[in-house]
């Protein structure tokens, strides 16, 4: 039996050998990174685990579901025992879904910290039309956060993280009123983990992206998948601005990061409700996370067009967008506010 193991610490990247052997007699070990990453860190994670038993690699070459499948279906023929995956989202989801469907272990190894799955029961992966789905699976067995990794990774991808976080505002909004509308099962539990995960983030002291600031927000994450663990889906970090953000994914040709998207979305949505945004947009503001949709390559009709199909991405999903009228001049005007008062020399 594999207990839980959750370190979040610096420099624990060296501890990889010692988790594996302390909770998983593995013989066999699937490593499974992609190139960048395994440039970076690999040398000392693949040491490892062959000081321990018998390596097998696999670089992460899509995140379709067929090929989540096929790494499944070679840990199974090949008698693997369990998978170290290390990387960004893209590997981790992969493995996560492997793991789920092979039954054996996954010792999970984020090296970025751009969005809420770095420890969730979900994994989002491209079905063959390339849309993505989100899968049910399980939080890995195994995780080993290293905070010294994680600052080392892009700027954008940590303000991403921030943004996938500030997002639980507006879920919690919508998620309250499908459950007063008696459109969808309220959990209490989840629902504190996820206000939780978001005040840890915005009462934190801290001003500035500095390791100490990352140790909270790799926390505040973590706290958001165990939400999602509580109700087995995404709901409890995932409304209004998510479906917004799904349909900029599906609709726009300019790609932004899902953090950054569903930060804009919770912007947006607040204006358009009448609800007081002004703690949000502060808060994104002190660590500048630049959410103005004309510099994200969002322009006017795409960001209309979205708004107004969000609630078609995901059915079985109440927000306010589904009481609300989306008429085009209203929402060109919010664009233009928008625009307006995420300009450089107000932030
Ligand atoms: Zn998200």
């Amino acid at each position: 039996m594999i207990s839980n193991i959750l370190k979040i610490e610096r420099e624990c990247l060296g501890t990889v050998a010692e988790v594996l052997s302390q909770n998983c007699a593995a013989k066999k070990i699937l490593y499974v990174t992609d190139s960048v990453v395994d440039e970076l860190y690999g040398n000392s994670v693949r040491k490892q685990i062959e000081s321990i038993g018998e390596i097998e690699k696999e670089f992460v070459v899509c995140n379709s579901i067929s090929y989540s499948m096929k790494l499944a279906e070679r840990i199974i023929a090949s008698d693997i025992d369990c998978i170290v995956g290390m990387g960004g989202g893209k590997v981790l989801d992969v493995c996560k879904y492997a793991s789920y469907i092979s039954k054996k272990p996954m010792l999970s190894i984020p090296t970025t910290a751009a969005n809420d799955g770095l420890v969730s029961p979900i994994a989002v992966l491209k079905q063959e039309d390339g849309r993505p789905k989100s899968l049910g699976c399980m939080i890995p067995a195994m995780i080993l956060i290293d905070i010294d990794v994680i600052r080392k990774c892009p700027l954008e991808l940590i303000k991403a993280g921030i943004g996938d976080t500030i997002s639980n505002y507006m879920a919690l909004i919508d998620w309250k009123l499908a459950s007063e509308r008696g459109k969808e099962q309220m959990n209490g539990y989840a629902y504190l983990m996820s206000q939780n995960a978001l005040d840890v983030l915005m009462k934190t002291k801290f001003d500035s992206i500095c390791p100490e600031f990352i140790d909270v927000l790799i926390k505040s994450l973590v706290l958001s998948g165990i939400a999602m663990d509580f109700t087995g889906n995404s709901r409890p970090v995932s409304g209004s601005e998510h479906l917004f953000s799904h349909a900029l994914d599906y609709y726009s040709e300019k790609k932004n990061l899902h953090g950054i998207q569903v930060a804009l979305g919770t912007v947006a949505v607040l204006k358009l409700i009448g609800h007081d945004y002004s703690e949000v947009l502060n808060y994104l503001r002190k660590f500048k996370v630049d959410i103005n949709p004309q510099k994200l390559g969002i322009d006017k009709d795409t960001f209309i067009f979205c708004m107004q199909h969000a609630t078609s991405m995901r059915k079985n999903r109440y927000t306010y967008l589904h009481e609300i009228r989306l008429e085009e001049g209203k929402l060109s005007v919010l664009y233009d506010q928008l625009v307006e008062e995420l300009m450089e020399d107000k932030q």
